[in-house]
């Protein structure tokens, strides 16, 4: 039996072709992120200058593939066929991949390329006796040079031949890591999860920083927070997931300021937070979910006070877009029903029922007054938890459970 199954795939890189100098960054950063969404499989990933190369090793090839269309960077792959440069294997292998695939009436096209001057033939002979192959095995096989149904293409090299007729389209995008690290500020609602998969898309690795409440907020709450952040690793790779123990900030606003100002002032505890989270541990930009007018802290002069609190780079990917927009995202990236599920989130709990959509940023700085505001950031921050989130495979898997060791 002469074996048609796939033996490895051939990636191609995306915008990153454009990017000269840095290229050897791209480059590490799409293998390095190849490497760990492809982690609990047998596979080997190589990475030149110019392709990289998974080796299946016996694992299945459409895992492989349904995992690799998600990886930012990737412009596009093939599955190839990898066979000893003997021209009798060739023949059997083309004539049996053609059994396979080929349809009475499809135009096909051979397209070989001769790495390697030992072959005995080179690549305009190859076309020949390949083409004349298939015209004698199949009735009605047309060749048709401009979009044939089928393009087999041949690579000779010196030891092996690298046969492959499907090449299925990447995620695009940049490789994450290599714009650098920010901090999204993930709750368990539709939005933020589709910030940080935008801000994936441009190369951020992002750490998902999440504000949990209890006993006012479950530990479902914080579980699907963190499964969340599971379903966007598979962009590029694992995530680091950093609860923030909000409570004490939450009860504090509660007693001592007014209704009117508690959502504001939350919000911008919670900025005051993350970027100190962001500090720490070297993020260069902050991500949220907000989108403009969407909610009373979402208003322009809401933002504008909120953020007031730091001089830190925010990127709110989703803020222009309309909530039936950043659904439709959500359920491309298969977030929307995780974040539909019905747990409490800590800005609801303490939810006042008229916040103010229009606050002054001198009475936030008067009510902050009666507050300590540093010891509870410096509290809050010193007992955030850490965990490395690796993989939305079948099940998630949580590697591993550090607490916060750099204090
Ligand atoms: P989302 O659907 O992302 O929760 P939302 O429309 O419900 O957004 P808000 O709840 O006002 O809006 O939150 C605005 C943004 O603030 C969120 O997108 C998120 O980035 C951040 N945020 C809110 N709650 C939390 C939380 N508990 N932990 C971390 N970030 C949060
Ligand atoms: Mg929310």
């Amino acid at each position: 039996m002469v074996n048609t199954e796939y033996t490895e795939v051939l990636v191609r890189y995306g915008e990153l072709s454009t990017k000269g100098k840095n290229r050897g960054v791209f480059i590490n950063r799409l293998a390095h992120n190849m490497i760990d969404v492809l982690s609990d499989l047998p596979v080997k990933v190589t990475a030149n200058r110019d392709h990289a190369h998974v080796i299946l090793n016996g694992a299945d090839y459409n895992v492989v593939a349904e995992r690799l269309r998600k990886v930012f960077g990737l412009q596009n792959f093939s599955p190839s066929l990898k066979i000893d440069a003997n021209l009798e294997v060739l023949k059997e292998t083309v004539v049996a991949l053609f059994n396979n695939i080929y349809l009475p009436n499809m135009t096909f096209k051979i397209q070989a390329r001769r790495a390697d001057h030992s072959f005995e033939l080179d690549s305009m002979q190859i076309n020949q006796v390949l083409g004349d192959l298939i015209f004698d095995n199949f009735d009605y096989a047309k060749v048709q040079m401009k979009f044939p149904d089928i393009t087999l293409r041949v690579e000779v090299r010196s030891e092996e031949i690298f046969l492959s007729y499907e090449t299925i389209r990447g995620a695009g995008g940049l490789p994450v890591g290599t714009a650098g690290r920010g901090h999204l500020m993930l709750s368990g609602g539709i939005d933020s999860p589709v910030a940080g998969y935008l801000a994936l898309k441009r190369g951020v690795e992002i750490e998902a920083v999440h504000f949990a409440s209890p006993p006012y907020t479950s530990p479902g709450a914080l579980k699907k927070a963190k499964d969340l952040a599971g379903k966007l690793t598979v962009f590029g790779g694992s995530i680091q997931f950093i609860e923030v123990p909000f409570t004490e900030v939450q009860e504090e606003i509660r007693d001592k300021v007014p209704q009117t100002y508690l959502m504001t002032l939350t919000r911008r505890f919670m900025l005051r937070i993350v970027d100190k989270i962001r500090e720490l541990r070297e993020g260069k930009v902050i991500i949220n979910g907000e989108s403009l007018g969407q909610v009373a802290s979402q208003t322009l002069g809401s933002m504008e006070v909120i953020n007031a609190v730091t001089n830190t780079p925010i990127i709110r990917p989703v803020v222009t877009m309309d909530k039936l927009e950043i659904i439709e995202l959500a359920e491309r990236i298969d977030t929307f029903n995780l974040s539909i599920l019905p747990f409490e989130d800590c800005c609801t709990i303490f939810a006042p029922p008229n916040p103010k959509t229009n606050p002054k940023l001198n009475k936030a700085e008067f009510y902050e007054q009666k507050l300590d505001v540093e010891g509870l950031v410096e509290r809050a921050v010193r007992e955030i938890k850490i965990e490395l989130i690796s993989g939305d495979r079948e099940n998630l898997e949580v590697a591993s459970n550090e607490f916060a060791n750099f204090l």
